[in-house]
C-alpha cells in the first residue's frame, strides 16, 4: 500500500467549545465560544496505534474507541492512506457532558490536526463529515450542531438529511454570555432528551421557527438586541426541559436588566445548564450573574459560572513542528527561528531550505494559476503559509522584450529582455517583498522596517500599507533617487534619515530591529530571497523550461545574484529544467567589492567605503549577501563583472531609445553583455537574457542629466 508521509509530525489545535442547545434554535444553530477550551497536541507514532493522555482538568476517555477523536482518526487514515499512530496529548478544559460541546471539540480538533498533517486540502464541510463520525461515541449517532460552529467559529446553522450535512456560516454578534453550569449528578443527556416530546404541535413548531429565524436575522444583522430577543422567546418544543430550570426572568435583578438580557435552555449533557446573553454595555451584568448563582443555590442546585463571548474562531491551529520550510544558517546549518536575521551561533546569513519531498511540483499547475506570478509558484516559495496571510499586488507577470536596435548596440543577435520594471510598485523588490511582508504577518509582525536606497522602501511602504501595517524606512541621508523616496513617503511610511551611506542606514537598522522588535524586510531576510526566485522560475515558464546559456543581472546588494543561484539550484534538483544557465552578475565600477573578490579571488570581501555610481540601485560598498551569491556564481559557472557609469548610461540610452526604458542600474546588464560580447566571452548564437529590475521613471534626474549632457563624468 502507497503510504502517504506527515507534512508536519507534530501539530497543536486550539479546541473551541460551542453550544448547539439554546433557546429555540435547539439542535440545528450551534455557536463558538471564547471560553473554555481545550488544546490537543498530536504526534505522528511508527505503528498504527492512538495513545490518549489527558493533562487538564476534566477526564477523558483514554482508549481511542470510548473517545470521539477514535473513528475520526480512523476514518481520515482509512480514507487517505495513512498507515501511522497517533500519541496525542488532551488539555481538557471543557467540561464533558456539560452541553459545551467537550466532545464535540474533541472530534474537531482530530479532523483539523490530520488535515494539516498530511496537508489534505480537506474542505470545511468534509472536515465537519469527519468530526460528526465522532459524536456518534458520545450521542449514539453523528450529529454536527456542535461540530459545525467548532470548525467554522461563530454562529452556524447545520442540518442532516439521510446522511448528508449542510451548514451555513453567520458572522459573530458581540455579546456577552453568561454560562451557567449544572454541578454534578443533575439530570443526565437521556433524562433531557426525553422531556421533548415525541409529536409537536403545529403551532409550537411554528413559533419555534419564527424565533430560530429570528435568531438567524441577529446574526446576519450583527444584532445583539435581536439575538437577545430570540433566544428569550419560549421554547415550546423543549419548553418541558426548560421549565426544570429556575425560572431567571422572575430575578429582580434580573427584571432590571430589562430588555438588555436573554437567556436559553441546554437541553443535554447533565443539564439543565444556562446561557444567558447580554448586551457588553450592560452595566448590571455581575449583579445579574449574582442573582442567577442566588437563584440556583436556593433550589439546592449548585452551579459554575463564567462569561465568555460568541468567537469568530473555530479549530485553530497554534503549532507546528517538524517543518517543510526551515529558516537556516548558510554557514553551519543551525536552523532558527522564522524571524531571525543571523545565526545565533556563528552569526552567518540566513536561508529558507524547504523540504520538497512531499510537496507536489508541476510545470503544468504553475502554469494553469491565474493572479500573482510569485504566489504562482506557492510550492517552491512559501509551501506552507495560509492563503489568508497572503499579501499580493498580483505582482510579477512581467514581459520579455526584443529589440533590434540592442542587438546591435550590443553586439549580439536574439538578446532577451525581461522587465521587472513592470511590477506595481515599478522594480522586482515586489516579488520579494510580498513573500517577506506575508510571512510577516503570518508571524504576527506589527511594524516592519528596511534601510533602503529607494526600489526597497517604496515596495516595502506599498504592501505594508496593503497589510494595514506601519512601516519605517531608514535613509542615508541625501543618498536617495527622489523618485523612489516620493513612492515610500506616499504610500505612508515614516522615514527616518541616518547620517553616511546605505551600509551605515543598514546597521542603524538592524542595530534597531533587534532592540525594538521590527521586522526587518532588507533582503538580509531570507523570505524575500524567496520571492525574488520567481524571477527565474517564470522566466523559465515563459522559454517553455529551455533554459538560456546566459542569465544577466545587476549586482548591488547581491541578493538577485543569490536568489537566481538558489532557484536554478532549486530547478535543477527537482528537474524542472536540465542544464543551468550562466550568471552573469554586473557591478557599478564605483560599487564593485564583489567584483574585485571575484577577480583577484580573495577569501572574503573588502567593503567600498565610498561607493559612488550613477545607478543608486546598485550603489552599496558593503553587500551583506556575498557569501550566498558567491555560492551561485560559482553554482552556475558564473562570472562578475564591472562597468563604468558612462558604459551604464549609454546602454540605457540604447534601452529607453528602442522604446523600452529602465533604471540606470538595470542597464548595467546591457553595458556588462557588450563588454563580454567584445571580450569573446558571450558568443554569437549564444542565448542571452537580462533582466531589467526597475522602471524608467525611477531615476527621473540621472534620464534628463544625461539627455541634457550636464552629468559629472559623463558625455
Ligand atoms: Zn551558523
Amino acid at each position: 500500500m502507497p503510504k502517504r508521509n506527515a507534512l508536519f509530525p507534530k501539530i497543536t489545535v486550539r479546541c473551541p467549545a460551542t453550544s448547539a442547545n439554546l433557546g429555540p434554535g435547539f439542535d440545528i444553530a450551534g455557536m463558538a465560544l471564547s471560553s473554555p477550551s481545550d488544546l490537543m497536541v498530536f504526534e505522528v507514532l511508527g505503528e498504527r496505534a492512538i495513545t490518549i493522555a489527558n493533562s487538564g482538568k476534566y477526564d477523558v476517555p483514554s482508549e481511542a474507541d470510548k473517545n470521539t477523536l477514535g473513528p475520526v482518526i480512523r476514518k481520515i487514515c482509512a480514507d487517505h492512506l495513512i498507515s501511522d499512530g497517533f500519541k496525542i496529548t488532551i488539555e481538557k478544559n471543557i467540561k464533558p457532558a456539560s452541553g459545551l460541546g467537550s466532545s464535540a471539540a474533541t472530534a474537531a480538533g482530530a479532523a483539523v490536526a490530520l488535515n494539516a498533517m498530511y496537508g489534505l486540502g480537506l474542505s470545511k464541510k468534509e472536515l465537519i463529515a469527519y468530526a460528526s463520525l465522532g459524536e456518534e461515541v458520545a450521542a449514539g449517532f453523528p450529529h454536527a450542531d456542535n461540530v459545525s460552529p467548532a470548525i467554522m467559529g461563530g454562529i452556524v446553522l447545520s442540518s442532516e438529511t439521510t446522511g448528508r450535512i449542510e451548514f451555513a456560516a453567520f458572522p459573530t454578534i458581540d455579546l456577552d454570555l453568561l454560562v451557567i453550569l449544572p454541578g454534578k449528578d443533575k439530570g443526565s443527556t437521556k433524562i433531557m432528551r426525553e422531556a421533548i416530546p415525541d409529536r409537536v404541535d403545529w403551532k409550537d413548531a411554528r413559533a419555534n421557527m419564527q424565533a430560530v429565524s429570528l435568531l438567524f436575522e441577529a446574526a446576519l444583522d450583527s444584532s445583539p438586541e435581536k439575538f437577545i430577543q430570540a433566544v428569550h422567546r419560549k421554547d415550546l418544543i423543549v419548553e418541558k426541559a426548560r421549565a426544570t430550570v429556575p425560572a431567571l426572568s422572575h430575578l429582580p435583578a434580573i427584571q432590571a436588566l430589562g430588555d438588555e438580557y436573554g437567556f436559553g435552555v441546554f437541553a443535554s449533557g447533565s443539564g439543565p445548564a444556562v446561557i444567558a446573553a447580554c448586551l457588553p454595555s450592560n452595566k448590571r451584568k455581575e449583579e445579574f450573574a449574582r442573582g442567577a448563582l442566588d437563584l440556583f443555590a436556593k433550589q439546592g442546585i449548585g452551579v459554575e459560572t463564567n462569561w465568555a463571548k460568541i468567537s469568530g474562531k473555530g479549530v485553530e491551529i497554534v503549532g507546528r513542528d517538524g517543518k517543510i520550510s526551515e529558516v537556516r544558517c548558510i554557514e553551519c546549518g543551525h536552523p532558527e527561528q522564522d524571524d531571525a536575521i543571523r545565526c545565533s551561533e556563528c552569526s552567518g546569513l540566513l536561508e529558507v531550505a524547504h523540504n520538497f519531498s512531499n510537496i507536489q511540483i508541476n510545470r503544468k499547475l504553475f502554469s494553469s494559476r491565474n493572479g500573482s506570478g510569485v504566489w504562482r509558484f506557492k510550492e517552491l516559495v512559501h509551501p506552507t503559509i495560509g492563503d489568508r496571510h497572503i499579501v499580493s499586488r498580483n505582482e510579477g507577470n512581467t514581459f520579455i522584450y526584443t529589440h533590434k536596435s540592442i542587438d546591435e548596440y550590443a553586439g549580439i543577435s536574439g538578446i532577451l529582455l525581461k522587465h521587472e520594471g513592470e511590477n506595481p510598485t515599478g522594480s522586482f523588490k515586489d516579488r520579494g517583498m510580498t513573500v517577506a511582508i506575508s510571512e510577516a504577518m503570518r508571524a504576527g509582525a506589527k511594524i516592519v522596517a528596511c534601510a533602503s536606497t529607494g526600489n526597497t522602501s517604496a515596495s516595502m511602504s506599498s504592501y505594508a500599507s496593503l497589510a494595514s501595517i506601519p512601516s519605517t524606512v531608514f535613509i542615508p541621508e541625501g543618498k536617495i533617487a527622489v523618485g523612489k523616496l516620493s513612492q515610500s513617503l506616499a504610500y505612508g511610511a515614516k522615514i527616518e534619515q541616518v547620517k553616511g551611506n546605505f551600509d551605515s542606514a543598514m546597521e542603524q537598522v538592524q542595530k534597531k530591529s533587534k532592540m525594538e522588535g521590527l521586522c526587518l524586510l532588507n533582503s538580509i531576510n531570507p523570505w524575500r530571497i524567496e520571492g525574488q526566485k520567481t524571477i527565474i522560475f517564470e522566466l523559465l515558464m515563459q522559454l517553455r523550461w529551455e533554459p538560456p546559456d546566459w542569465i544577466v543581472v545587476p549586482a548591488g546588494n547581491l541578493g538577485n545574484t543569490s536568489a537566481f543561484g538558489k532557484a536554478l539550484k532549486e530547478a535543477k534538483v527537482l528537474g524542472l529544467i536540465e542544464k543551468v544557465p550562466r550568471l552573469l552578475s554586473v557591478q557599478a565600477e564605483g560599487a564593485a567589492p564583489f567584483y574585485r573578490m571575484w577577480i583577484g579571488k580573495e577569501k572574503g570581501l573588502a567593503p567600498e567605503t565610498q561607493p559612488e555610481t550613477i545607478a543608486t540601485a546598485i550603489r552599496i560598498g558593503n553587500p551583506i549577501s556575498w557569501p550566498k551569491a558567491l555560492r551561485a556564481i560559482k553554482f552556475t559557472n558564473g562570472i562578475v563583472e564591472k562597468v563604468s557609469d558612462q558604459e551604464i548610461m549609454d546602454a540605457k540610452a540604447a534601452i529607453d531609445g528602442a522604446g523600452i526604458g529602465c533604471e540606470p542600474a538595470s542597464a548595467a546588464t546591457i553595458a556588462g553583455v557588450k563588454k563580454l560580447v567584445q571580450a569573446g566571452i558571450i558568443k554569437e548564437g549564444e542565448k542571452v537574457v537580462c533582466i531589467l529590475t526597475g522602471n524608467l521613471l525611477k531615476d527621473p534626474d540621472a534620464t534628463i542629466g544625461y539627455h541634457k549632457a550636464k552629468l559629472e563624468h559623463v558625455g
